[in-house]
Parts: structure tokens; sequence; C-alpha cells
């Protein structure tokens, strides 16, 4: 991986919906700025006025934009990046429903509607001049801090690996998961087939073990390594690509709070937390003082994050009425992000 510096780039996506609050939310014209008329704050019951401005300004507002469109202001930079060496991540965030895997993986019946993952791996994997790539995919879950290999079915069926797969760091090489399976592709089809795959099988465990596939979260990896043609004497250069679709960020109703679900809430707003803690310490350049380790998703992101990578962060909103709470909250998320 190569060294430059950068910061997190920040964007709200707003779903469509046919019940959309323009009382609510609005965009305005700047194209970066979303305010959020609210009836009331939670948080300050003693609060005697019936409404209330929160504003809040980002690096884009995406309202009403295609998925080519998406694609090219926010995730092009990054995958562009990763082939000249540099690592990156793209991670979508937000309450369950907002479009997260729309907008990570989107649809598989629509080409045109197709998503991050499938334009990234066009990108990566189309043959380029003046660069020898070899390209490997690899496709991770995390649910409740048990690792699932997605891609694990070309050996058997999808499971959290019975020898245990573990996050590790070698020198030189990184960040790793050892047990994790890795697949080299040679074309755009190639690639398309493990993602379909690693999706499939994503549903097929989710129903298996009687369980909401939203409770996860999916890092899809694209292992990059490069050597210059024109140079007779360049060494590979190596990096990684995360596209990743992050476990809804939902808090719990009432009825929730026990069992299985809460369980669930946990460790989501565990990991959730430290991955803001991590990604906020880096900014301070505090790097030695971050702990990675404390969740499997801010460990296994580790050498992804930060100063030397490029890193970009798509908090997706549901703009209904009803989900107005979330939306706050989503939104407070991202904005903590934009100062980093
Ligand atoms: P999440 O992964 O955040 O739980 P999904 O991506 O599954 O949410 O989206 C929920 C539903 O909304 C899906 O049917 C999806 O196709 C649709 N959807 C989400 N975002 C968009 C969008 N930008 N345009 C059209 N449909 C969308
Ligand atoms: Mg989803």
């Amino acid at each position: 991986m190569k060294a430059h510096s950068s910061k997190v780039g920040v964007f709200v996506r707003i779903r469509p919906t046919a019940n959309f609050s323009k009382d609510l939310i609005e965009c305005l014209p700047d194209g970066q700025t979303v305010n959020i008329h609210h009836k009331k704050d939670s948080r300050r019951p003693q609060d005697s006025r019936k409404s209330q401005l929160s504003s809040f300004r980002l690096e884009g507002v995406l309202q009403d934009v295609s998925q080519g469109e998406l694609y090219a202001r926010v995730c092009q930079r990054v995958v562009l990046g990763a082939l000249d060496g540099y690592n990156g991540t793209l991670m979508c965030f937000g309450q369950t429903g907002a479009g997260k895997t729309y907008t990570m993986t989107g649809s598989t019946e629509s080409y045109k509607q197709r998503g991050i993952i499938p334009r990234a791996l066009q990108e990566e994997v189309e043959n380029r001049t003046e660069h020898a790539f070899s390209v490997y995919l690899s496709y991770l879950e995390i649910y409740n801090e048990t690792l699932v290999d997605l891609l694990s079915s070309l050996q058997g069926s999808p499971h959290p690996s019975p020898r245990g797969m573990v996050v590790s760091e070698e020198p030189g090489r990184g960040v790793f998961i050892r047990g994790l399976s890795i697949h080299p592709v040679h074309s755009e089809e190639e690639a398309l087939n493990l993602l379909f795959e690693g999706e499939m099988n994503r549903i097929i465990e989710s129903h298996a073990l009687n369980r909401n596939s939203s409770r996860s979260h999916c890092i899809f990896t694209v292992h990059i390594e490069s050597r210059s043609r024109t140079l007779s004497d360049a060494k590979y250069i190596t990096s990684k690509l995360n596209l990743v679709d992050l476990a809804g960020s939902e808090r719990l109703g009432k009825t929730g709070s026990e069992g299985r679900m809460f369980k669930e809430a946990m460790y989501i707003n565990k990991s959730l937390s430290f991955l803001e803690q991590a990604i906020l310490a880096l900014a301070d350049r505090r790097r030695d003082h971050v702990t990675f380790r404390q969740t499997k998703l801010t460990h296994a992101l580790k050498d992804s994050l930060g100063g030397n990578c490029n890193t970009v962060l798509v908090a997706n909103i549901y703009g209904e009425a009803a989900q107005i709470e979330e939306t706050l909250s989503t939104l407070r998320f991202a904005s903590r992000m934009m100062c980093v």
C-alpha cells in the first residue's frame, strides 16, 4: 500500500419513497445541506417548542440520483485509488430499509440498477494496458462477532468456519482473515458470479439460522496486486478495496429488549460505536491509541481506514415521518464523521 493523506468523504443518500416527508426533510439547493424540521427533540423533553430545526452539512446530499451517478460522484475515485495502490473503504450506514444493500449491491434483476460492488468490479477487472493486475475476492459476514465465509460454499455450504476464522496481522502482509477463502478472478463475469453466490449464501444462511440478514455486517473485499508493464524493475503493489454493507443501525423498541434481538442489537451497537471511535481517533493522528481489536469489524478494517486510505461513508436515510428519529440519528453519525 502506498501512503498519502485524505479525509473521510461523507454523503447522504435519501431513499425515494411514496410517503417522503417534504415537511420534515428539506434538501437545500447547495446540494450539501439537509434540514430536518422535527416536532420535538426526544432528548430534550423539557423543551416546550413545537418544532425545531437540525441542519446537517455533508460532502453531498444525494436525492433522486441514479446508481450510475452515485458511483461516479462518490465511489469512482476510491476504486481507481485502489488500482493505484491505495487501500480504500466504502461503507453504507443507516437503519434497516434505508437502502444500504441497494446502494452497495443493487438490483440483481436490472443491469441499470446494479450497485457499487458490480460497478467497482467492472472497473477493477477490466484490462488496463499499462499495468498487469491480479484480482482476488473474498466475502466476509460478521454476525454477533462470529465470522462467516460467504464464499466457502465452493467447499461445502456457508458456515462459521469450524476451525474458527480469526482476524490476524503479519508484518508485510497487514491485516487478513485467517481461514477466509480468497478467489482469483479473471473476468468481470467470474467476479459477478462470485458476488451472486455470496449474496445467495447470505440469504440461505440467514434463513437456516432464522435471522434477519440486516443484522450482520458484510465486507466484500477486492484484493489487488499490480505490476507495472512499462517499468522493468517494478515491484508488485498490493491494495485492498473493502465494500461494506453495515448492519442496520436502528435502536430497539421496547418490544425487543430481550432474547436474540437484544443480543444482536447489542453487538451491532458496540461495533458501530467502536467504528466511530476508531475513525475519529485516526483523524486525530492518534493512530497508536486507536483500539481496533475491540470488535471484529474495526479489526478487519484496521489497515483500510484513516490517513493513508480513502474512506467514504454513505449514510442512507429513509425519508418518512415515522422514521424521523432514526433519520436524525443517522445524520448525526454522518456529521460527526464529516469533522474527520
Ligand atoms: P437496507 O439494506 O438498508 O435494509 P435495502 O437496500 O434492502 O435496505 O432497501 C429496502 C428497499 O428499498 C429495497 O426494496 C430496495 O430495492 C429499495 N430501495 C432502496 N433504496 C432505493 C433507491 N435509491 N431507489 C430505488 N429503490 C430503493
Ligand atoms: Mg440490507
